[in-house]
């Protein structure tokens, strides 16, 4: 299968967008952080499947990385990359240069306030400045009508959103389902960092989430008994060491002791090094 065609130059790929939308096609963006795995894929089908045109934007961007984490061994993997994505047929692969997205002098940042604050915003304090002023800055640069992200950063989505609404920007946020190995560990680029002991301690994540559906299932509505045997989950797995677990209302940071009609449990846990992230739904049907 051949590659797709890949551009690197900011003005190069804004015309590229512009055209097709001036010729009426509609123009689905998958920002991504490349080592793509099916999680990412899936966001591209989708793209795929909704819109004439596809691009894919490919940027391992520095300043969502506070210092001492691990940027520079984040795995780039950008020619397999390439022929993952061949199936899916993208019209464009944007993946710019560190320069031209923050050349001499920038200095901008977008601070989006208290939903960036809490839970990853408070392990990590400059990372969603880093993640919306890059998001901005792509959707600026390849104005696509729809932009795809995962419900796996569940923080990121309420963020995104948060950004894109306050800064009228133009374009409709498509969430999709986290994609999971067989066994439930949530995919991640970050999954390579693990040692197989690690791995399987790492399960405790989705293993505790499915503790939580089930308790609803069987009629549990309150937050704090579930939170509660979802820490309880994580005693019993000494390598892994929970940073946070709370319920949302969902799609936002809100957290709630009850749950009405739909909510989102979300948690972060340190296994060795790795920090990993996961979250489920609980309610209603939330495909959105
Ligand atoms: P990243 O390259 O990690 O910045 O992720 C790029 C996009 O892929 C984000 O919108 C993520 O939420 C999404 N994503 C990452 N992992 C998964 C997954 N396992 N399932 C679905 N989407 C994912």
């Amino acid at each position: 299968m051949t590659h797709p065609p890949v551009e690197t130059a900011p003005p190069a790929v804004r015309l590229m967008v512009r055209n097709w939308q001036s010729l009426g096609q509609s123009v689905g963006v998958v920002p991504t952080m490349g080592a793509l795995h099916e999680g990412h894929l899936s966001l591209v089908a989708a793209a795929r499947d909704e819109c004439d045109k596809v691009a894919v934007t490919i940027f391992v961007n520095p300043t969502q990385f506070a210092p001492g984490e691990d940027f520079t061994k984040y795995p780039r993997t950008f020619d397999h990359d390439l022929a993952l994505l061949a199936e899916f047929t993208p019209d464009v692969v944007f993946a710019p240069t560190a320069a031209s997205i923050y050349p001499d002098g920038f200095a901008t940042s977008v601070d989006v306030g208290p939903v960036a604050r809490g839970f990853e915003g408070a392990s990590r304090p400059t990372h969603f400045a880093g993640v919306a002023t890059v998001v901005l800055k792509l959707l600026n640069i390849v104005p696509g009508d729809v932009v795809y992200f995962g419900q796996k950063d569940y923080q990121q989505t309420v963020v995104v959103r948060r950004m894109m609404a306050d800064l009228n920007l133009p374009g409709i946020v498509r969430i999709c389902p986290t994609v999971r190995e067989a066994d439930g560990l949530a995919m991640s680029s970050r999954n390579t960092y693990l040692t197989p002991v690690q791995r399987e301690a790492a399960l405790v994540l989705s293993r505790s989430l499915r503790l939580a559906e089930q308790m609803y299932v069987t009629g549990e509505r309150g937050s704090e008994k579930i939170l509660a045997a979802i820490r309880e989950q994580f005693t019993s797995e000494p390598l892994a060491k929970l940073d946070y677990v709370a319920m949302f209302a969902a799609g936002t940071m809100d957290e709630i002791a009850h749950i009405d009609t739909r909510a989102v449990v979300a948690l972060a846990a340190k296994v060795g090094e790795t920090r990993l992230i996961d979250n489920t739904h609980l309610g209603d049907d939330l495909s959105m």
